[in-house]
């Protein structure tokens, strides 16, 4: 049973890699680009994400009402994201380092799965066989077919008011007996990572972003990357042994007082 409710665990592995999608794993934000392209616009995207900051709206609320205002058939979306988005220069190479290490790599997202799963076929170049994807659905809006003009609307993952709250993954691995638990880490770059971060073991926050102020507020154990090949790096010395979560996020914190 274990496997079906911890399917990174299958494969009994010393890491498990957590990420945030959207301006972690790629460059830009798909949904905003969606949004500041093909809806109502940047000014207007960036009032709404004020609003969540000011506690006006939650995130779901103004989620929604973003990605509302893009009235494109879905599947064309998809089409003009593809020839859109890029990858983050390094995480081919994070992907295949994994794959061959056995580290299972789970994306835990506020975007929408058919999006991010058509993302990295075309980025990568194959089926994306070592990442599972856990992110919110797309569904039919007023019963239209969802590849027709204003046919589709995102579908939350569950009740929060993040839409999809990603810690609710993390949380059954990190309650693992320490014998069988993994290191559990964790990459993002936005304030919807927090909560998930707070889970595991350390967490990697994207130079010049909120969540690096945040990790410090909440003491959260954490340190910076610039791009994948950090990454890359600091988890191949934590596989091997040469180092561990506490080390770094010592030393992180140590050059951050220097
Ligand atoms: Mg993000």
């Amino acid at each position: 049973m274990g496997s079906i409710e911890l399917p990174a665990m299958a494969t009994k592995p010393k890491i498990i890699f957590f990420s945030d999608f959207d301006g972690t794993i790629t460059l830009k934000d798909s949904n905003d680009f969606m949004t500041d392209n093909l809806g109502y616009g940047a000014e207007k995207r960036r009032q709404g994400n004020l609003d969540v900051l000011e506690n006006k709206v939650t995130f779901r609320e103004a989620f929604r009402d973003m990605l509302d205002s893009v009235d494109t058939p879905f599947d064309e979306c998809i089409r003009i994201l593809l020839d859109n988005m890029e990858l983050d220069p390094h995480f081919r190479e994070f992907y295949d380092w994994a794959n061959e290490h056995n580290v299972p790599i789970v994306i835990l997202s506020s975007g929408m799965v058919p999006i991010i799963h058509s993302l990295l076929v075309k980025l990568l170049g194959h089926e994306p066989d070592n990442i599972q994807i856990v992110a919110n659905q797309v569904g039919s809006r007023n019963g239209k077919d969802i590849n027709t003009k204003g046919g589709w609307e995102i579908v939350y993952h569950d009740d929060s008011h993040f839409g999809h709250d990603k810690s609710l993954e993390i949380k059954p691995y990190a309650a693992l007996p320490k014998e069988e638990r993994p290191t559990l880490l964790y990459a993002g770059d936005g304030v919807s990572d927090l909560s998930a971060a707070s889970e595991t073991d350390l967490l990697f926050a994207k130079k010049g972003k909120d969540l690096v102020a945040y990790c410090q507020r909440e003491g959260i154990p954490f340190t910076v990357f610039e791009n994948w090949s950090t990454i890359l790096e600091e988890t191949k010395r934590m596989w091997e042994g040469k180092t561990d979560p506490e080390a770094i996020a010592a030393a992180a914190k140590e050059s951050a007082n220097l």
